[in-house]
């Protein structure tokens, strides 16, 4: 836990968040902002900066971080249709919270990706 990481804070309770989702080592809540009928976070609750420094340090915890996705996404009923995972890493990537977090977006046709 870091005092100054919002996810870290989400994890130890002390920001409400809409979890759907948690294992001993993760947690699925709903995006504040959702930018798709579905768009859910998930978090391994470990601090860790970006997905590259978690699959480095933990790549167990990385494996379940996406274990966790497919579990979520089954539950809101998004395979059939389909859905898109993404990673947002540093600057240019447009990543603004730095505990790693994977977006789960779905609900509507997402067309192709555009930088
Ligand atoms: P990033 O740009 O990949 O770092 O995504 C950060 C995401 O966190 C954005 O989609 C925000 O809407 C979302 N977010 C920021 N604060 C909160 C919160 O308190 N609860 C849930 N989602 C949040």
């Amino acid at each position: 836990m870091t005092n100054d990481c919002l996810f870290c804070r989400i994890v130890a309770g002390e920001i409400p968040a809409t979890v759907v989702h948690e294992t001993d080592r993760t947690l699925a809540f709903r995006d504040i902002g959702p930018k798709a009928p579905v768009h859910i976070l998930v978090i391994p609750k470990a601090h860790h900066r970006d997905v590259a420094e978690l699959a480095t340090a933990d790549p167990a915890l990385a494996a379940e971080v996406l274990r966790t996705c497919a579990v979520v996404a089954e539950a809101e009923g998004l395979p059939e249709r389909g859905y898109r995972v993404l990673f947002n890493v540093g600057e240019h990537g447009g990543q603004e919270v730095f505990h790693v977090h994977a977006h789960i977006l779905g609900g509507r046709p997402l067309g192709p990706m555009v930088a």
